[in-house]
């Protein structure tokens, strides 16, 4: 389903992924971990073309992000076509993101209606029906600022679900809540897991690991240092790096 290749990325004279391997199965959870700085949101950038990379490939669904191939040679595509390729990947962030100036519905039908055209009808249903799934049917009409963030993080997550795409990605969806809120959130994303929906998930909750990840990825300054079942790399790593790492957050 996803598969990064040699991937490098620098930021000026910064090599932030420095050749990252990764395979993510279809209807597979993938934890990455790692400490501050070591590019597990970088990495997810590149994976939803928010980052072009510098060398390597990424491929989606088998399809390589951002190029087509004709023969044996690249194209690149063109913005329009890296936003539809874009839809196909939901992204949910720490800072939630959601539009301010839209209700819940609208934050939820605003992409199917203009990046989709799908019939408004058919739109406002989904959303409906998704807001019913993240527990936030009485929420439709109103504004994520009066919203708890738990709250609003689950319409992020009904929004990213909106384009209906093959993949979710999860950039610490839970870091920038209140303890008490965290845990709504993470049902959310359990429930979401449970359905077979392919997610990649960066965050440092060890106990969601734990119980959802079919791998655990850990990634140190730009490369995946280990990665293997839960119970392996969370109980019994291979390498001085990622115990020293799980012996501070757990
Ligand atoms: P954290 O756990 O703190 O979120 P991370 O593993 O997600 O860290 P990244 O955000 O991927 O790390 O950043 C890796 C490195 O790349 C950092 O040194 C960061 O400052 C740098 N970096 C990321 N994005 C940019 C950018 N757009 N321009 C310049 N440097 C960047
Ligand atoms: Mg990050």
């Amino acid at each position: 389903m996803v598969e990064l290749r040699g991937v490098h990325k620098s930021f000026g004279p910064l090599h932030v992924l420095r050749g990252v391997d990764l395979t993510v199965e279809q209807g597979q959870v993938t934890v990455i971990l790692g400490p501050s700085g070591s590019g597990k949101s970088t990495l997810l950038r590149t994976i939803n073309h928010l980052e072009k990379v510098d060398r390597g490939s990424v491929r989606v669904g088998g399809r390589l992000l951002g190029y087509r191939q004709v023969g044996d040679r690249l194209h690149e595509l063109s913005e329009r076509e890296i936003l539809r390729q874009r839809t196909q990947i939901g992204f949910v962030f720490q800072s939630f993101n959601l539009f301010p100036h839209l209700t819940v519905r609208q934050n939820l039908t605003e992409a199917p209606l203009s990046a989709q055209r799908r019939p408004r009808a058919e739109a406002e249903a989904l959303a409906a029906r998704l807001l019913e799934r993240v527990g936030l049917a009485d929420k439709a009409d109103a504004y994520p600022r009066t919203l708890s963030g738990g709250q609003q993080q689950r319409v992020a997550i009904a929004r990213a679900l909106a384009l209906e795409p093959a993949l979710v990605l999860f950039d610490e969806p839970t870091s920038a809540l209140d303890p008490e809120l965290v845990g709504e959130v993470l049902e959310v994303m359990k429930d979401l897991a449970r359905s077979g929906t392919t997610m990649i998930v960066v965050t440092h909750e060890i106990g969601f690991a734990r119980e959802v990840a079919d791998t655990v990825v850990f990634m140190d300054a730009g490369l995946v240092v280990e990665s293997g079942p839960p119970a392996q790399v969370l109980d019994d790593p291979r390498h001085e790096r990622t115990r020293a790492f799980i012996g501070k957050v757990l």
